[in-house]
């Protein structure tokens, strides 16, 4: 499975993009940066989309994507995300007010709608671009939801923007060929309040959630810093021993 990193930030700014991942080209997993990374071209080989939760800095590439690809698009992108993630990407962003909804528009130049959204209830494992994904609830602000994604062989754990949570590492231990995690880590210790009430982790937290997992062999791969505390949250992160912790790039491209 290739897996490189568009944008891995908790916020913008210059060289520090919003989450989006490619799997094998053709698969995004949220599209905070997708098309400010991506040329054209490698923008028409996605098929389809996984989309964590409805948060602008996960979702706000949709738009420009689907502009992008009208008129240039063999067949329809397929979006998939848990009911409530759906039903608020179509009523509060391609509602015809904020953006068109490029999931009606067709015309002479595209017979077929960009885009095409698809709900799902969560935790049924269904067959996405050639792997097996099971989507899991976890613990934010709005319904948020971790990705395991396997090929087969292996299982890559990719859990969205969430505080504390329980049944997705559950889930977890139980995966044998589970091959690396995304976890986030969006404040340092110092705002650990603030990351609770907006249901992020810090460092402290990352680790209990690290520890929940109890697999200190599986690699941790740590997104979504704060660009403003990013350093303080770095060096918090080293004073982590025992598990295999690696803050992702922008322009990581890893192999599992
Ligand atoms: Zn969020
Ligand atoms: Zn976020």
């Amino acid at each position: 499975m290739k897996f490189r990193v568009l944008g891995c930030s908790g916020g913008q700014v210059p060289g520090k993009n919003l989450s989006s991942y490619l799997v094998n080209d053709s698969l995004l997993i949220d599209s905070g940066s997708v098309t400010s990374v991506l040329d054209l071209r490698a923008q028409q080989q996605i098929r389809n989309i996984l989309i964590t939760h409805v948060h602008l800095d996960h979702v706000m590439g949709l738009a420009t994507m689907a502009d992008n690809l009208f008129g240039n698009c063999k067949s329809t992108v397929h979006v998939w995300g848990i009911d409530e993630v759906i039903a608020a990407i179509k009523s509060s962003f391609f509602n015809d007010t904020v953006w068109p909804d490029f999931t009606q528009i067709t015309g002479d130049s595209q017979p077929w709608p960009v885009m095409t959204f698809h709900s799902l209830a969560g935790e049924d494992p269904m067959p996405i671009a050639g792997l097996t994904v099971i989507m899991v609830r976890v613990n934010h602000v709005v319904p948020s939801t971790a990705f395991f994604i396997d090929d087969g062989k292996k299982t890559l754990l990719h859990v969205g923007d969430t505080g504390p949570t329980e049944r997705v590492w559950q889930i977890a231990r139980r995966k044998r060929n589970l091959c690396a995690v995304v976890l986030e880590a969006s404040f340092p210790n110092r705002l650990q309040s603030h990351a609770d009430m907006s249901r992020h982790l810090t460092p402290r937290t990352l680790a209990h959630e690290v520890e929940k997992l109890g697999r200190p062999s599986v690699p941790i791969l740590v997104t979504h810093l704060k660009p403003q505390y990013r350093l303080e949250i770095i060096r918090e992160l080293k004073k982590i021993k025992g598990y295999r912790l690696r803050i992702l790039k922008e322009g990581n491209s890893l192999r599992f």
